[in-house]
């Protein structure tokens, strides 16, 4: 399987059916097969050739998926790079990446000057009129197609735990999952021609691309948002897309919208949701809001090329389930395996390491062949999530194992405390740390984003913690915050809340 196929396939059967829009403006599949041939002839005309790199900085938009696919169709192999990173971080994913073209967004001409004036040799930039004209005026030559492995995307991590580092994925990667199995019983993996999937997450992210690609190997429309708004998810709605992906923190601004409950909700089927821990409470509200979508929570790393084990709609059942903790079980075609400290497979319910074989594991990470030998052991990715898994397969994450607390010889996962505190009254956002303590080793706290308007009472949040969760759990004391600092995933930067309390100290990493 590789994009040229998709890109033939649809354009034979579904010529006149919509591919990507945005703000309106539309492509068809018919028209892009021919648009994508240009791309590539504009593309060779600057010296762009299989293997080569190409850069998108910019929010979502067309040009870069129209960029994205053709690349991918000779074997060119798209960066996309966050649009939120500083100029020196990506001054230096250019640079990693040896990229030769630079495709920018409107707006990002003085960010992508910025970052190449820190670089030694730049790539050409190219803005999105120019890229649109070079298109306009290439002729749609001929090339020779870009095969199941050759490489076609560049994704970097979210940096959630340290430096974001390049996976490079194949074809193969992008679409082996990918493919509808009607028999296996997952009937989301169908998709019907008339549906319309949302592209609200940002491209530089597997939630946000992978959308795309979803899109483009089912034949069916993506509306492509430049970037989320709660707003423009509802709007979306009403627009009748019938599948989302979205982040737990975004879910949260959605629900909370005054909006929700007035908007018409009745087109959508699926709401995937993932790529952070979810608090219960806040997946209870969000299938009470939307309450003729199946919920699908999806579990996966950009190394995995996204989700590798899904939670289905069924499993949401809001009767005290023990299920709806779970990040779900095995999607077709991948295992998932528990280990400990000595690389043994754990007994059922026992806490370790995830590790996930898969025809969707990246190649290897860019430039870095320790990480990907460490990290990718005979086609084993390991995860570096804690997790367990229960008899029927179903996977329990914990928490990452870099953030797990060790207090007084007993392990908490901060997941596991904030998805408690989490629905306390007065609060809106919490994150739980590990801080230095001389009597037990790590002592658990919490910092806490009060609701606008709450005063905290910090003696009611220990106490509520108290009810629902062990004494070693519960925080020994509390920060109160103004923002939650997270990533451009939407990911809780724990590392950086922990800082100031562990300079000049080693902390125990597992
Ligand atoms: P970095 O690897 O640079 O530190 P990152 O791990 O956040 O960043 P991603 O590849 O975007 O980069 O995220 C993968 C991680 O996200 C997983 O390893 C896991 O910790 C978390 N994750 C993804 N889906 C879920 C989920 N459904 N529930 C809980 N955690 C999830
Ligand atoms: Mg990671």
């Amino acid at each position: 399987l590789s994009f040229d196929q998709f890109i033939r396939h649809w354009a034979k059967e579904r010529p006149g059916h919509t591919a990507l829009e945005q703000d309106g403006a539309a492509i068809t599949f018919g028209e892009f097969e021919e648009r994508s041939r240009k791309i590539v002839a504009m593309l060779a005309a600057h010296g762009i050739a299989k293997g080569d790199r190409v850069a998108w900085l910019g929010k979502n938009s067309r040009l870069y998926f129209e960029l994205f696919y053709s690349a991918a169709r000779m074997g060119a192999v798209m960066v996309p790079i966050g649009w939120r990173l500083a100029a020196p971080e990506v001054a230096f994913i250019l640079g990693d990446t040896g990229a030769k073209l630079l495709f920018i967004g409107e707006g990002f001409e003085k960010a992508a000057a910025k970052a190449c004036g820190q670089m030694e040799s730049p790539p050409e930039v190219i803005s999105t009129p120019d890229a649109q004209e070079a298109i306009d005026s290439a002729g749609a030559d001929d090339f020779e197609p870009a095969g199941p492995d050759d490489a076609v995307l560049q994704l970097y991590t979210s940096g959630t735990t340290g430096n974001p580092k390049g996976a490079v994925l194949t074809n193969r990667n992008l679409f082996a999952l990918r493919v509808p199995s009607e028999e296996e019983g997952q009937p989301w993996s169908h998709f019907d021609e008339d549906e319309a999937i949302l592209v609200c997450m940002p491209c530089a992210h597997i939630g946000g691309t992978g959308l795309g690609i979803m899109a483009m190997s089912s034949g069916i429309r993506a509306i492509v948002q430049a970037e989320f708004t709660p707003d423009g998810v509802l709007d979306g709605f009403e627009q009748g897309i019938t599948r989302l992906f979205i982040v737990p923190a975004a879910l949260q601004m959605v629900v909370q919208h005054p909006r929700a409950k007035t908007t018409d909700m009745s087109a959508i089927k699926y709401v995937l949701y993932g790529a952070a821990p979810i608090p219960l409470d806040l997946l209870r509200e969000a299938v009470k809001t939307v309450p003729d979508a199946g919920f699908l929570q999806c579990y996966g790393m950009t190394e995995t090329t996204g989700t590798i084990a899904a939670l289905p709609p069924e499993d949401h059942d809001l009767d005290g389930n023990q299920r709806m903790k779970s990040a779900g079980k095995a999607v077709p075609g991948v295992e998932l395996k528990v280990i400990g400290e000595d690389g043994q497979e754990l007994p059922r319910g026992e806490v370790g390491e995830l590790i996930c074989r898969s025809p969707s594991n990246m190649a290897g990470y860019w430039n870095l062949p320790e990480a990907t030998e460490s990290s990718l052991v005979d086609g084993w990715m390991h995860t570096g999530d804690a997790a367990y898994m229960d008899e029927d397969g179903y996977v329990y994450i914990q928490d990452r194992m870099k953030d797990m607390i060790i207090s007084g010889g007993e392990n908490v996962y901060p997941a596991q405390v904030e998805s408690a505190i989490y629905g306390h009254p007065q609060i809106a956002e919490v994150a739980v740390i590990g801080v230095p303590d001389e009597t037990w080793g790590e002592a658990v706290k919490a910092c806490i984003v009060p609701k606008a308007g709450e005063e905290l009472d910090e003696a009611s949040v220990i106490a509520w913690t108290k009810e629902r969760l062990a004494g070693f759990k519960v925080p020994r004391s509390i920060d109160v915050l103004d923002v939650m600092p997270r990533n451009a995933s939407g990911k809780i930067l724990r590392k950086d809340l922990r800082a100031p309390y562990w300079q000049g100290r080693e902390r125990q990493v597992n």
